[in-house]
């Protein structure tokens, strides 16, 4: 696989297992890693999590965890069985909730290779603008926001987190280059923005700092899926 398409995550939001199952290996070698979440997991679990994985990706599970911190860290000791290479759970958790989750990461690794899950920030959800945040008692913009809950995440040993494409540029300013950031709603030039309103371009992404892209329908909803990935995979190699 190229270091580029090391770098690209398939969104794979389905229920369908054979969906999921006809994409996992219509994706081999093309992408990085498989993003599975709620709707998947919610119906098929580790196990079948576990039964893309036996293809060879690497599994990115986004969950966005969000609970007491015992809860958190039991869940993220849990997901051992589906063996994720990165999970998410929502900053507005907490400190001592991500300092859990950070932990029980740690514990799960790999004595001979020492491979964990890396733990990821869900800053501010996209879908809330201002007022959104506002209303929920979120004192700021929802920048500050962000800015505020990604400092929190690092502080509290999380890997990294998940940055809209306006976001990533401030983000990787303001963590650092060891901080993992996580883009999703990247859209190559020729394809459709579907409902993504702030989309930039793969290599625009990169260039603002992104470590990794998560991309969905594009490569879904190709017809060939393998090559919609290696295509986009070849732009962003251009631009690096
Ligand atoms: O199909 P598409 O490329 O829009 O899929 C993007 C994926 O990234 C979806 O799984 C979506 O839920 C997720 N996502 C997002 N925007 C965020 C965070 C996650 O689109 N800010």
């Amino acid at each position: 696989m190229t270091a580029a398409a090391e770098r690209l995550i398939c969104a794979i939001d389905t229920a369908d297992l054979d969906e999921a199952r006809r994409l996992a290996e219509g994706l081999a070698g093309a992408v990085g890693m498989l993003k599975l979440g709620l709707e998947f997991y919610v119906a098929h679990g580790a196990a079948g999590v576990g039964s893309l994985a036996a293809g060879g990706a690497p599994v990115f599970l986004d969950l966005k965890f969000h609970d007491i911190p015992n809860t958190v860290a039991a869940a993220v000791r849990a997901t051992a069985r589906a063996a994720p290479a990165m999970l998410t759970v929502h900053a507005s958790g907490g400190a001592a909730m991500m300092r859990a989750a950070a932990a029980a990461a740690m514990r799960l690794a790999d004595p001979d290779t020492g491979a964990r899950p890396r733990v990821l920030a869900v800053t501010i959800l996209t879908s809330f603008d201002d007022e959104d945040a506002a209303s929920v008692g979120m004192a700021g913009t929802v920048m500050d926001l962000v800015r505020r809950s990604a400092a929190l995440a690092q502080s509290c040993g999380l890997d990294g987190a998940i940055a809209s494409a306006r976001e990533v540029a401030m983000l990787r300013a303001e963590c650092g280059p060891d901080f993992t950031l996580v883009a999703p709603g990247v859209r190559p030039g020729w394809a459709s923005a579907d409902d993504q309103k702030r989309i930039v371009t793969p290599a625009e992404a990169l260039r603002q700092g992104a470590d990794y892209l998560v991309i969905g329908r594009p490569i879904t909803r190709a017809d060939d899926p393998g090559a919609a990935a290696r295509r986009i995979a070849a732009e962003m190699a251009e631009a690096s």
